[in-house]
């Protein structure tokens, strides 16, 4: 009986008490896998004016498919990837399939702000501005195009570090998206000072906005801080007619979700963005496509 034995015999005991420890270990390491193979696809949601019904620009959200559990949400796995050191460099490919995307959209004439989603972890350090500017500049991008979305949970934090690289993003002319609004803890103080141009209502509030009055005045309360604070409230997860009516009626700025259209892969999303374009020119223009 051995020291290494009784090592091995130890792990696989603790490997068959606790059968999710070793799935997710797993599941990180297929995650770096892909990443490493190139693999990760990001698909994209439109966000639109509810004043005019403009396209205001494209959430890009990550889309991995593994070999052999098929598709996994990212709620399944950006947790597991921020506990580690594999966030950073999933950012990174997020970032640069976004950054080729706005370069493609360029070349045909398309100026379509994306957002991409970064985590609390990405906000430490330098590595994201210092990729963005590299990035920006390789793809000629202006960087307007390119938006962040930050979870509330990071305006929560206060730290003289995170305060330091919004500002350098806000400096460098990337705009700032507060996501999931309404799930976390940010002051009105913090929210004032941060250079931040657009709040996103959490969709768990939206869901409820036709059923519950509590979730309607959460939402009424939402769209009005935002608008004190001078800055444009955007819905997400808006899925009926509905619900978007309601917000409209509540004074809410933009919407995105599954009515407008569910999140598409590339080439799909550029015929919808053509396809749009080409609809509100003949509106504009007093044709109907029956007329064409
Ligand atoms: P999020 O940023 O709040 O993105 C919105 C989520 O709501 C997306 O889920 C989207 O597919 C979903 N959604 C949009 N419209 C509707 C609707 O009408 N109804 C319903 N039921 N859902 C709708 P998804 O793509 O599964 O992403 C989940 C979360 O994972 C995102 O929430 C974001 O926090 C995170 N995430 C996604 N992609 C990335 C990424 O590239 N990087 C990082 N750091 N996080 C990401
Ligand atoms: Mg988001
Ligand atoms: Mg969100
Ligand atoms: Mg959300």
């Amino acid at each position: 009986y051995t020291a290494k034995q009784s090592r091995q015999g130890i792990a696989l005991y603790a490997a068959e008490r606790d059968p999710h420890r070793t799935d997710r270990l797993g599941l990180l390491s297929d995650l770096r896998q892909a990443i490493a193979d190139d693999v990760l696809e990001l698909h994209y949601q439109p966000k639109i004016s509810l004043a005019d019904g403009s396209l205001l620009g494209v959430e890009g959200l990550v889309r991995w498919r593994h070999p052999s559990r098929g598709f996994v949400p990212p709620d399944m796995f950006i947790p597991l990837a921020e506990q580690s050191d594999v966030m950073p460099l999933l950012t990174q490919r997020v970032v640069s399939v976004a950054l080729a995307q706005l370069a493609a959209w360029n070349e045909r004439g398309l100026q379509v702000p994306i957002a991409v989603n970064v985590s609390p972890i990405d906000l430490t350090g330098h590595r994201l501005t210092d990729l963005l500017a590299r990035g920006l500049e390789d793809y000629g991008i202006a960087a307007g195009l390119l938006q962040l979305e930050i979870t509330e949970r990071v305006v929560a934090e206060e730290t003289a570090e995170l305060q330091e690289v919004l500002a350098e993003l806000n400096r460098m002319g990337i705009p700032l998206s507060i996501d999931d609004f309404g799930t976390g803890y940010s002051s009105l103080l913090r929210l004032k000072t941060l250079p931040v141009g657009e709040l996103k209502i959490d969709r768990t509030f939206v869901s409820k906005v036709c059923e519950s009055r509590v979730d309607v005045g959460i939402v009424r309360a939402i769209i009005d801080l935002a608008h004190a604070l001078d800055l444009p409230a955007i819905a997400e997860g808006v899925e009926t007619v509905q619900q978007q009516e309601v917000l409209r009626s509540l004074g809410c700025d933009g919407v995105q979700g599954w009515l407008v259209a569910r999140p598409m892969p590339a080439e799909q999303i550029t015929d919808w963005i053509l396809q749009r374009r080409v609809t509100s020119l003949d509106a504009r223009r007093g044709l109907s496509r029956a007329t064409m």
